[in-house]
């Protein structure tokens, strides 16, 4: 593996690779890195000739007040995970490196950002947007990895590919979980050991949501108010628990088709994200 720091170094170096006529599989992080992160690095590897991973902390994600400067860092530890997994090329640029003068050009993103994290977190995506549209143009991936624990991302990033015609194939990649069916996420160590045993909520009160789909139960209002009720319980504040179509986010007044029940809990000091996606058979529509 081969750690590159710069932006003119790894465009001569996956300019090469692209010239050789080889596979890249892009995997973007902001490091500290699971197994989560590590089952986006193996499909990469399984699909590609050449696996690029980069650990940015990308500043222009983070809104005021959220928690840029404590997001957990240890480079040490990924290079190593890095490494043992298979990644070929480590991209860790400094911020200084990614963003070198005043901005002349920010991506804003115009759709599927008004609901969910969107909502909580105003300007998350624009940033999300703009680092994505430079690391896509530093590593010119063949395709790039995306978990869809963070499945808004995914939607925002499927946008994005297709607005701006990239040449670009976008792999979501299902969500690797604990035992106890927590999404496994850098931000878990933020969680005490009572909200830790707490957080089992949110994967719980989407299975429950799940289950009353597959009972039949249509009323995306009824599913919502259940999840909810099930969150409750725990020491953490709602911040959503929402259902929309998916991957457009739009509202349903009735269950059909695809969609996603998406909830987000504050802890003390993590905001825990989590959703599952379901998708009704066309021929189960006379249920509606
Ligand atoms: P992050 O470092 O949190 O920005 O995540 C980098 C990538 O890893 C994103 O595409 C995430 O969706 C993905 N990811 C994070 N947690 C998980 C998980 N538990 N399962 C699968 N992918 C994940």
């Amino acid at each position: 593996m081969i750690e590159i720091h710069t932006a003119k170094e790894i465009q001569t170096i996956t300019n090469t690779y692209q010239k050789e006529g080889k596979s890249i599989g892009f995997v973007p992080t902001m490091g500290f890195l699971h197994e989560g992160h590590m089952s986006l690095v193996k499909k990469a590897r399984k699909d590609n000739d050449i696996v690029v991973m980069s650990i940015f902390v990308n500043p222009l994600q983070f809104g005021p007040g959220e928690d840029y400067e404590a997001y957990p860092r240890d480079i040490e530890r990924d290079r190593k995970l890095a490494e043992e997994g298979g990644v070929d090329v480590l991209f860790t640029p400094a911020p200084e490196e990614m963003y070198k003068a005043e901005s002349t050009v920010i991506a804003s993103v115009k759709k599927r950002t008004d609901v969910l994290c969107g909502r909580s977190r105003q300007g998350h995506f624009d940033g999300v947007a703009t680092v994505l549209t430079k690391l896509f143009n530093l590593a010119s991936p063949t395709r790039v990895y995306f978990g869809m624990k963070d499945a808004q991302q995914v939607a925002v990033v499927d946008g994005l590919i297709d607005d701006f015609f990239m040449d670009i194939e976008l792999v979501p990649v299902d969500t690797v979980r604990e035992e106890d069916g927590i999404a496994k996420s850098s931000r878990n160590v933020y969680l005490t050991q009572s909200e830790r045993k707490e957080a089992t909520a949110l994967y719980k009160a989407l299975r429950h949501g799940a289950r009353r789909v597959s009972e039949g139960e249509r009323n995306p209002e009824v599913v919502k108010k259940e999840i909810r009720g099930i969150l409750e319980k725990t020491s953490g504040v709602i911040d959503y628990a929402e259902i929309y179509s998916y991957p457009e986010l739009k509202s349903l007044k009735t269950l059909s088709g695809k969609f996603i029940i998406a909830v987000a809990v504050k802890f003390s000091k993590a905001r825990l994200i989590d959703n599952i996606i379901i998708e009704i058979p066309d021929d189960q529509k006379e249920d509606e």
